[in-house]
């Protein structure tokens, strides 16, 4: 455990990641590919605190585009985010990490109900603990979810996982001179609309100085290096 800077961390994982090579739903081997990357440190005692989004099931914007009422739309993206968390409970049990789930959205026979002080006792117990649900409101993200439970359970960092290894300044897919930030502040971030999270989530961040981490947890031994410190992918930071 010394090995690591930090001891409880908030891992955001976007619901698309979860579909892999698929159009739609999980791929099962992305959930193993994450237990995998998580392992080392769960077993050496790092607390990890998961949200999970679901933009591989219903996003309730595209509900909203289609014509359907927003709220509506919210409320089957939240119910999506639970399905993802379950899924994720599956395969860390079966990989040997204890793991509860605890939603936004009441929901007894599936999910414990989330409770803050409960929710740090199953970390400080070593439960990896997924936040499903988002934050339990329409017109929310789970990126914000990530900020607000990242504040609330006094986690060190908000580590966010994309497919690409960080924050540039323009798209790395279509720009290949695109340049990768190590660290940028929240500011910047908010002034050049980079796409990193929305800017609801963002300000949680700012205004509760929660560094944000950004990086490809499938890349090598990323999530590991991260949180024994090492400058992979990109920091934002105060200014
Ligand atoms: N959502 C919501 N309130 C929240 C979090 C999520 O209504 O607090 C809904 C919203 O419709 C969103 C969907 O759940 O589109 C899935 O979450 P998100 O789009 O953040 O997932 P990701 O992009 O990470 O896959």
């Amino acid at each position: 455990m010394d090995n690591y800077k930090y001891k409880r961390v908030l891992l955001k994982l976007s619901g698309e990641a979860l579909m892999g090579s698929k159009d739609f739903g999980i791929d099962p081997e992305v959930p193993r590919l994450i237990a995998k990357a998580i392992k080392p440190a769960y077993d050496a005692g790092v607390q990890i605190a998961i949200v999970v989004g679901g933009g591989n099931i219903f996003r309730g914007l595209s509900g909203a585009a289609a014509g359907m009422d927003r709220a509506q739309g919210d409320n089957m993206g939240m119910l999506a985010t639970v399905i993802n968390s379950l899924a994720l409970q599956d395969t860390f049990e079966h990989s040997g990490m204890m793991c509860r789930v605890m939603s936004a959205i009441e929901m007894h026979q599936v999910s414990e109900t989330y409770i803050r002080r409960r929710a740090i006792r199953h970390l400080e117990k070593g439960r990896i603990t997924i936040f499903a649900a988002g934050t339990g409101n329409p017109y929310f993200t789970t990126d914000t979810a990530a900020a607000l439970r990242a504040c609330e359970i006094g986690a060190e960092v908000l580590m966010k996982a994309t497919k690409v290894d960080g924050i540039y300044d323009s798209d790395p897919v279509k720009n290949p001179d695109a340049k990768r930030f190590e660290s940028i502040s929240y500011m910047e971030v908010l002034n050049r609309g980079l796409q990193v999270m929305d800017a609801t989530a963002t300000a949680l961040c700012h205004d509760n100085h929660m560094p944000i981490m950004v990086f490809d947890l499938l890349g090598d031994d990323v999530f590991d290096r991260a949180l024994r410190g090492e400058s992979v992918g990109t920091t934002v930071v105060d200014e």
